[in-house]
């Protein structure tokens, strides 16, 4: 596995890295086998966050013994200086290990947030300080929203950027990865998949691997989606003819407002399942229509029609998409797809 120097921080990691949200649906076993897979697979860039429930702890038990070869990722989102202290401690814990060697501010999404992390008192100073005392090796910050991410890499105080990146989100090629290269910040990849919009790892690997100084970090919770990741990052990185298609008719489709399947909007008090709702056009272009208007899928496509328009999801949205508006936009949609199917089914 081809590696990268992560900008100024001088790593060397693999250019596919292990993201560790996914693991979380599995068993501790099958999380921590996942894991292992993956490091025989020669992933070496490993990375989680204390917020991830169990996947820490995963991690942990499946780098056990061979720690000396890898970089260990984790991250907090905790807005106090000892609350952050006290989330790495309990991150060394569950990984097992006397340091990390990148330390992420995580989710540092609005100026306000980015202005209180870096502020005298604030979390970088107990990431500063980790550092110092050798707990953690380098410090990043990963952010869902453009402004924080530039103020962040041109400020000279972090390391890396995480940012989301993929080809129908792709903002971060003009405005961000110049930035980083300008200031020597590692870019590391999250969403490489549009948090689960696009299905097809090849294209959108492929697409990725035109920049060749990037990490990219897959969540998988299944061993065999890291080694067909492993298989494409090994084969020809130019984009067929056919793939370039594909990716503008993906691009198409989707347009340039597009939900990315965080759940950051949470929680609705309707109980409506947003990101559903707004990416439910991947159900109906991939499930057959029986599918679709039965059972849990139905029942959250069809929570839509509970918002009662309240908007107290829209300031959550890192990506400020207009939520009620594109529920009601969808749920009109999801009635005509309804209708159309009933009457198939009455036509026989
Ligand atoms: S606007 Fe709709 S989806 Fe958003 S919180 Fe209110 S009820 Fe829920
Ligand atoms: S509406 Fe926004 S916050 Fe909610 S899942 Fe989609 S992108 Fe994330």
């Amino acid at each position: 596995m081809d590696k990268i120097r992560l900008g100024k921080t001088g790593l060397m990691v693999t250019r596919l890295g292990f993201g560790g949200i996914p693991i979380q649906r599995l068993s501790d076993n099958e999380a921590t086998e996942v894991v292992k897979g993956c490091l025989d697979l020669g992933i070496q860039f490993l990375d989680t966050a204390n917020a991830y429930t169990t996947s820490e702890g995963c991690v942990g038990r499946a780098i056990a013994g061979k720690r000396d070869n890898l970089i260990i990722s984790t991250k907090s989102s905790h807005r106090k200086k000892d609350g952050m202290r006290r989330h790495l401690e309990l991150s060394l814990k569950h990984l097992g290990v006397d340091y990390v060697d990148l330390y992420n501010l995580h989710n540092v999404s609005t100026l306000e947030m980015y202005d209180q992390a870096i502020a005298p008192g604030g979390v970088l100073e107990a990431a500063q300080e980790a550092k110092q005392a050798g707990l953690i090796r380098h410090i990043g910050i990963t952010c869902h929203t453009m402004e924080p991410a530039q103020k962040a890499v041109a400020s000279g105080l972090f390391e890396t950027v995480m940012f989301s990146f993929n080809f129908v989100g792709d903002d971060a090629k003009d405005k961000l990865l110049p930035l980083c290269r300008q200031h020597d910040v590692g870019f590391i990849v999250m969403k490489a998949m549009a948090g689960g919009v696009l299905q097809d790892a090849t294209i959108a690997l492929k697409w990725l691997m035109q920049f060749p100084d990037i990490a990219i970090l897959l969540g998988v919770d299944k061993l065999s989606h890291m080694e067909e990741a492993v298989r494409i990052m090994n084969g020809p990185a130019a984009l067929t003819a056919d793939e370039q298609r594909k990716i503008q008719q993906i691009k198409d489709e989707l347009g340039p407002t597009f939900c990315h399947r965080c759940d950051y909007c949470q929680p609705c008090k309707e109980k409506v399942s947003i990101s559903m709702v707004l990416s439910q056009k991947s159900f109906h272009n991939r499930m057959p229509p029986a599918h679709v208007f039965k059972g849990w899928i139905a029942d959250a496509l069809e929570s839509g029609f509970r918002c009662v328009q309240c908007g107290e999801c829209e300031p959550r949205c890192p990506y400020k998409l207009p939520i009620r508006d594109m529920i009601q936009e969808y749920t009109e949609f999801y009635s005509q797809k309804k209708a159309a199917f009933d009457r198939a089914m009455v036509n026989g």
